[in-house]
């Protein structure tokens, strides 16, 4: 037993967010490990949104896991096509976040109990978007316990070309895959929560988003040889932009009237837009930043892939307590505290 395992632990853990969680618990010792075993150590570990290891020669391999919460990910009575479907989708994500190809994930699940009908739904729903990315099932667990699922994907890459977090330059011009904010949206109208302006078919339109989206991997391939950074938006796009900006030491400053939004949220007041499109989680696009001369390669890829692809603002100096600016489209800054508001992503711990 090492003398780090018998120290107490420290007395505030409880009030921890989630990532100064994973950051005090876990990150701080295994970055002590990776010091103390270099010959053993990782290419990228914690703190991206997959962890990097040398593989085959000019290869590399890209893992992530993501889990999924019955009524905390998703509605434990939701169709489990769709559940399937979605638990591999948000791995599939993170890959394309670093810019690999998926090839393979393993699942661990737990059961309540036995349901063979719920169970021939989620893997229906699974295997429908493992086939599509060539993605292959290769092993896992299963146990009773409440509803539960576990995803760890892997994904390759050229050595030296995974896309990270750390890697935004002054400058750079900042990016979003797609339209931000319907999946909130759908969650507000399940909620009950704001005074919404929706007809049916808006409606499935925004649970589309919510309960099937879909993992920009041709993109994040695409982006390996131009994206200086990038992240997946899972948890609302200016709080998981703060990841690119802690670890590249830099600021941000973002149109807030440039965020893309379908045509359902922009029937909706400017407020809930705002909200829905800067913190609203659960939008799989892909944040990325470029060196300011690539706008023409990005137009190109974008009528490529036909899907949209937004500059949104720029990078620029980090002015310590403020590292990202907001302002509207006239150019004129929004409050410190909507800006802060805007800023707050979902944390487990906090929320
Ligand atoms: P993402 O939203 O991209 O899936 P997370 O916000 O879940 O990423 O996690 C942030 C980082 O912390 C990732 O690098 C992830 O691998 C790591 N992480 C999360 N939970 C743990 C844990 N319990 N132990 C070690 N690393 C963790
Ligand atoms: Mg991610």
């Amino acid at each position: 037993m090492t003398k780090q395992f018998l120290q107490s632990p420290p007395s505030n853990t409880h009030k921890l967010g989630e990532f100064e969680l994973i950051r005090d618990i876990f990150k701080t010792r295994a970055e002590q490990m990776m010091k103390a075993k270099p010959q053993h150590a990782p290419l990228l570990g914690i703190g991206d949104d997959g962890a990097v290891i040398a593989s085959r020669p000019n290869e590399e391999l890209v893992i992530t896991t993501d889990m999924l919460v019955a009524d905390r990910h998703f509605f434990a009575d939701a169709d489990p096509y769709l559940v399937g479907k979605k638990s591999l989708a948000v791995n599939l994500s993170d890959l394309a976040a670093m810019g690999a190809k998926p090839t393979g994930f393993t699942l661990a699940l737990a059961l309540p109990k036995q349901r063979q009908a719920w169970l021939h739904g989620f893997a229906n729903g699974l295997f429908d978007l493992a086939e599509l990315f060539d993605c292959h099932l290769i092993g896992g667990d299963t146990c009773q316990g409440p509803l539960t699922i576990s995803i760890t994907a892997f994904g390759v890459i050229p050595s030296g070309q995974a896309i990270k977090r750390s890697g935004a330059q002054v400058g750079d011009s900042i990016w979003v895959s797609g339209e931000l904010g319907d999946a909130r949206l759908a969650l507000a109208h399940h909620r009950n929560e704001w005074s919404l302006n929706l007809e049916s078919k808006d409606l499935d339109q925004v649970n589309q988003r919510l309960h099937s989206p879909v993992p920009r991997v041709a993109l994040g391939i695409a982006l390996r040889e131009i994206a200086t950074s990038a992240l997946d938006i899972s948890d609302g796009l200016l709080g998981d932009l703060r990841h690119i900006l802690e670890a590249s030491h830099v600021g941000a400053q973002i149109n807030i009237d440039a965020l893309p939004r379908s045509q359902v949220l922009r029937r909706q007041a400017q407020a809930i837009q705002y909200q829905c499109a800067a913190s609203g989680g659960d939008d799989y696009e892909l944040c990325f930043t470029t060196n300011s001369n690539q706008h023409d390669k990005i137009t190109k890829l974008s009528a490529e892939l036909g899907l949209p692809l937004t500059c949104i603002g720029q990078i620029i100096k980090s002015q310590d307590e403020n590292s990202l600016i907001l302002e509207n489209s006239d150019g004129v800054p929004l409050s410190p505290k909507q800006t802060k508001e805007l800023q707050r992503s979902f944390d487990h711990f906090r929320d």
